[in-house]
């Protein structure tokens, strides 16, 4: 194992138990599969791209993303999450310098090997989702509707009279789905913790999520 020196002695890891591990493997499959059948409709594929979506900056927003994520980390071996582990050290150097002048970074993912993904099955929900039109209905009715990648956007712009008229992905019910997860996942008190906004990089690097633990508990 690396370098961790999280959770310190007064904090406790949120783990994930092995129901809400498949549960969130269950979303993550589910997302996959949607995202197939969307990108076989409009005919889009990854093959040959110019582009690599593995340099896109995002922040992620779950506990229990995070947990997933380190759960795949420590199926890795040592030598490999070293690796990973100094790229994702320079990944956070690199995107403060970038975010200090006001620009979006566009680093490679530190997961990224060879450019394939070291962590395929534990790999963020926005990584399944990337590339395809999709809508989300917000918590307040709110609609939004996404393009997808500038691939897409080019076919579709070919095959269909309006962007609207292409076929998209709800997220909508995935999306309640790992909300409804990650409330189970902190008992409920959600919003007792603080907000989570963290790169894959930040996760790597800060270690598994955990939360300060009760002083009666310490
Ligand atoms: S999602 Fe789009 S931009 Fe990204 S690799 Fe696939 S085709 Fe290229
Ligand atoms: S987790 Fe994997 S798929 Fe997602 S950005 Fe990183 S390398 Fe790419």
């Amino acid at each position: 194992m690396s370098n961790k020196e999280f959770p310190t002695a007064e904090q406790k890891e949120i783990l994930l138990s092995p129901k809400l591990s498949r549960e969130i493997s269950e979303i993550y499959q589910a997302m996959q599969e949607g995202y197939e059948k969307v990108a076989e409709d409009i005919t889009l594929s990854c093959r040959d791209c110019p582009d690599n979506c593995c340099d896109s900056y995002f922040q992620h927003h779950t506990f229990s993303e995070w947990a997933y994520l380190w759960r795949g980390l420590r199926q890795l071996d040592g030598k490999t999450l070293d690796r990973i582990t100094e790229r994702a050290k320079e990944y956070v150097r690199q995107s403060a310098d970038v975010l200090a002048i006001g620009k979006r970074p566009q680093l490679m993912c530190p997961l990224n090997e060879d450019g394939l993904c070291a962590l395929y099955q534990h790999r963020m929900l926005v990584c399944r989702m990337h590339g395809i039109p999709a809508t989300l209905t917000r918590p307040d009715g709110q609609s939004m509707r996404f393009p997808g990648c500038f691939r897409c956007q080019e076919i579709v712009s070919d095959k269909y009279e309006k962007e609207t008229d292409a076929p998209a992905m709800d997220r909508t019910l995935l999306f309640r789905r790992l909300a409804a997860l990650e409330s189970r996942l902190m008992g409920e008190r959600r919003h007792l913790y603080p907000r989570v906004k963290k790169t894959i990089a930040d996760m790597i690097v800060q270690g598994p999520p955990a939360i300060d633990t009760p002083h009666c508990e310490r």
